[in-house]
């Protein structure tokens, strides 16, 4: 989509710190953290939320949730407990319209921030 943040920065339009990449999926840092680890981790196919995902993309979700875990063990946060959320919409605080799972964790190591 073409006037989708993310999928530019998928595209590589607009910079990003990416944490993981393949064929299907990337990770990349939020630029406006709310933990002391968040990465948003989303598939590079431009669905707008959970309200537009059919039958057809069962492995794609599949495939985001096994990435999520997998980008949490690669940033060493799966141990000490990590939380996964989607927004779905406006009124649930969604503003980008590509569909993204946030990543947060890494508390037990930054005791600044509050869980
Ligand atoms: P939402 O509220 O849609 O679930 O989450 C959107 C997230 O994207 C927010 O946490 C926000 O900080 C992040 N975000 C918005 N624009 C950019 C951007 O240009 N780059 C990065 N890395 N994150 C962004
Ligand atoms: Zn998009």
């Amino acid at each position: 989509m073409t006037d989708c943040i993310f999928c530019k920065i998928i595209k590589g339009e607009i910079p990003a710190k990416f944490v993981y990449q393949d064929e299907l999926m990337v990770g990349f840092y939020d630029i406006s953290p709310k933990a002391p680890v968040h990465v948003l981790v989303m598939p590079k196919k431009h669905l707008e939320s959970l309200r537009s995902v059919n039958d057809g993309e069962k492995d794609l979700m599949g495939e985001v949730i096994l990435t999520v875990h997998n980008v949490a063990k690669k940033l060493g946060i799966d141990k000490g407990g990590y939380k996964v959320v989607i927004n779905n919409g406006e009124g649930a605080g969604q503003l980008v319209f590509h569909l993204h799972l946030h990543l947060l964790g890494g508390w037990n190591k930054s005791p600044g921030w509050q869980v």
